[in-house]
């Protein structure tokens, strides 16, 4: 595959495709330590056969965004919150932790050696980085590898949806994750266990489909890439508290967001009962910020419609534009979120 090109780009038409860019970041682990990392600009893995990874998925990764501010700085977003959660997923697939300072310095780095992929201020667009980590012991047995990459790629992407625009969901009948299970980690099996049920509700005209507790089938858990909100009548910015979803960057935000707006933060166990308290609804993730969801579909075939099917409700264009503004150094930084890089 040939690396792109910054100035054959058309910035307003990103989309949110891969694009090999000049570098990435990688470091090894052998013997019970990281050996150096480094700038590579080889995007291409060589793995055995028999890697870990490819057969039992120990996997762990990160998802965060470069943002590029209107006097033409870039600056990351809670970048240490990131590295943490990395660190928490690899304690539940036995991976080893990559030290918080040690990703900070690889990200940044990878930002900056591809800054002309940063998107200019103004065009939705974000430098979106993929740190990971993958088991790479050549192994026939079930056991945890021994020897791991960590690799963080870069790829421009465009603003997810123009603008808010509310689409329908449906409550899947799978599960992503099990109780006790891999829910809270970020890692591809959970993805992988997605795919079916996302292509079934995309070929049924849903965006994507929202899943329950694997337990007892009764409590809203999240979607497959994203956490659930909803906004009560009486101003309860209110998301689900489960043990079996990845917690959200963005949630944890918005949370205190809607504080600052002076909405009543609450994380509670959410049963379908509860949707119709709800005025608005949405999704949120790094990749989006929110996606209103207009109207969510429950196994009986009953539609729940939050603030309208075709548009988008009032508080939560508030939160997008008061999240969205400190990430692009619109807003003032009150919580110490922002971290530039220079
Ligand atoms: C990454 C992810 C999210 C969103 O997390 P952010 O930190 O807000 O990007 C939500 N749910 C799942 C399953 C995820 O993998």
């Amino acid at each position: 595959m040939a690396k792109a090109k910054a100035s054959e780009l058309d910035w307003n038409k990103l989309g949110f495709g891969y694009r090999d860019l000049p570098y990435s970041w990688q470091e090894e682990y052998y013997d019970g330590e990281w050996l150096g990392g480094g700038l590579t600009s080889e995007s291409n893995l060589v793995l055995n056969e028999a890697a870990q990874v490819l057969h039992y998925g120990q996997e762990v990764f990160e998802g965060l965004k470069a943002y590029r501010t209107k006097d033409g700085k870039v600056q990351l977003f809670r970048p240490e919150e990131n590295a943490k959660r990395l660190n928490d997923s690899a304690d539940r697939l036995m991976m080893p932790h990559y030290p918080v300072d040690k990703f900070l310095a690889a990200v940044k780095a990878v930002v900056k050696a591809n800054e002309d992929f940063v998107p200019p201020y103004g065009t939705g667009g974000t430098l979106y980085l993929r740190p990971y980590m993958i088991g790479t012991q050549p192994l026939v047995g079930v056991t945890p590898s021994e020897h791991f990459v960590f690799r963080v790629y870069a790829t421009p992407v465009g603003a997810y949806v123009k603008g808010l625009t509310p689409m329908p969901y449906v409550l899947s009948k799978y599960d992503r994750a099990a109780p006790a299970g891999t829910g809270r980690a970020k890692t591809s099996g959970n993805y992988a266990a997605s795919l079916l049920p996302e292509m079934e509700a995309k070929k049924a005209g849903y965006a994507d489909a929202l899943y329950l507790d694997p337990k007892e089938h009764k409590y809203v858990d999240e979607f497959s890439g994203a956490n659930f909100f909803g906004v009560t009548k009486d101003g309860q910015f209110v998301t689900p508290k489960s043990d079996s979803i990845l917690p959200s960057i963005t949630k944890r935000s918005l949370l205190q967001v809607a504080e600052d707006l002076g909405l009543n933060p609450v994380e509670k166990r959410l049963t379908l009962a509860d949707l119709d308290d709800l005025a608005e609804a949405g999704a949120m993730g790094t990749a989006a910020v929110i996606s209103p969801v207009g109207s969510l579909t429950d196994w009986d075939g009953k539609k729940h419609v939050f603030y309208s099917e075709t548009e988008v409700g009032p508080v939560t264009t508030k939160l997008y534009n008061a999240l969205f503004a400190v990430q692009v150094g619109d807003a003032e930084d009150k919580h110490g979120w922002v971290v530039p890089v220079d």
